[in-house]
């Protein structure tokens, strides 16, 4: 399967997975949803939806926000991460927008990125979702899962799975594959444990086709004689060697042969470990 066959599978697929294909975060002008991307970073979501009522109350538009000072925004974020960093950001987007802008929100990313707090990330996501244009932006979700399915191949910045994802999606679908892998990456194919079981991505999916062809567990093994066994010197051992894959994943091998076809005795499970991204 090409890796533009897999795209189209896998947006074909989460577009029944994810019913709603769009941004979680609470907004009702350009100026409230860059507010909360830029207040999203290394926050949930759901968090910064708790935040923004009563900010968007106070500073109900840029100007408002650009008269205050980043002391004055300071307690309706301190419950958000680095509120410091983000007070003060959000105070120097406000004052860019109304000196430069005419305190409307520009709507382009070049434009957008020139505001202080507003990465390549921010500026696509404001463009996408305020402003229709095609965009897609890449966070640590789209990044994992474009990984893992295998969508981007060894693409290790957001930079570059963005501009691999950019030339096997259609540029009609950037906006709405953002949101779908964005979602897929938050409620199923999360950092720690992914759900496998039941995602109807995974007959296009690479990590889990490794998963699947991984060995099975070994009956019958005698963990009295050693915690681990190597399957190909038939032994038992305590203390393995460590190594790494040809994909640079560690691995555990046997300290006499070297092999990586090694069982823990306790449960004859293999010990070999597909290769993820946990980000
Ligand atoms: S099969 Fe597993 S790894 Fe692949 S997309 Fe689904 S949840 Fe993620």
């Amino acid at each position: 399967m090409t890796r533009k066959d897999r795209a189209k599978k896998t947006i074909e697929a989460l577009r029944v997975a994810v019913p709603q294909p769009e941004t979680e975060l609470d907004y009702g002008t350009p100026y409230e949803l860059i507010t909360a991307v830029i207040l999203s970073a290394q926050c949930t979501d759901e968090r910064v939806n708790k935040i923004t009522p009563a900010l968007f109350g106070e500073f109900p538009d840029a100007k408002a926000l650009a008269a205050a000072e980043p002391e004055d925004v300071y307690p309706f974020v301190s419950s958000c991460s680095y509120p410091n960093n983000k007070s003060r950001h959000l105070v120097g987007m406000a004052r860019m927008v109304v000196d430069e802008f005419g305190g409307d929100v520009p709507s382009s990313v070049d434009e957008l990125v020139r505001l202080p707090g507003v990465g390549r990330k921010t500026a696509q996501v404001v463009a996408s979702v305020a402003f229709g244009i095609d965009a897609l932006p890449v966070d640590t979700h789209v990044f994992r899962v474009a990984n893992r399915i295998g969508l981007a191949e060894n693409a290790s910045t957001p930079a570059k799975v963005e501009a691999q994802l950019k030339r096997i999606i259609p540029q009609e679908d950037w906006s709405e594959g953002h949101h779908l892998l964005i979602l897929h990456g938050r409620y199923r194919c999360t950092a720690r444990s992914p759900q496998c079981d039941g995602c109807n991505v995974a007959p296009y999916c690479l990590y889990y086709e490794r998963l699947q062809s991984l060995p099975e567990p070994i009956a019958g093994l005698d963990k009295k004689k050693g915690r681990y066994y190597c399957a190909t010197r038939r032994h038992y051992f305590d203390t393995p060697d460590e190594t790494t894959d040809r994909y640079g994943t560690p691995q555990i091998a046997c300290p006499r042969c070297g092999s990586m076809n090694v069982y823990l005795s306790s449960t004859g499970v293999t010990t070999r470990k597909v290769r993820d991204f946990r980000v």
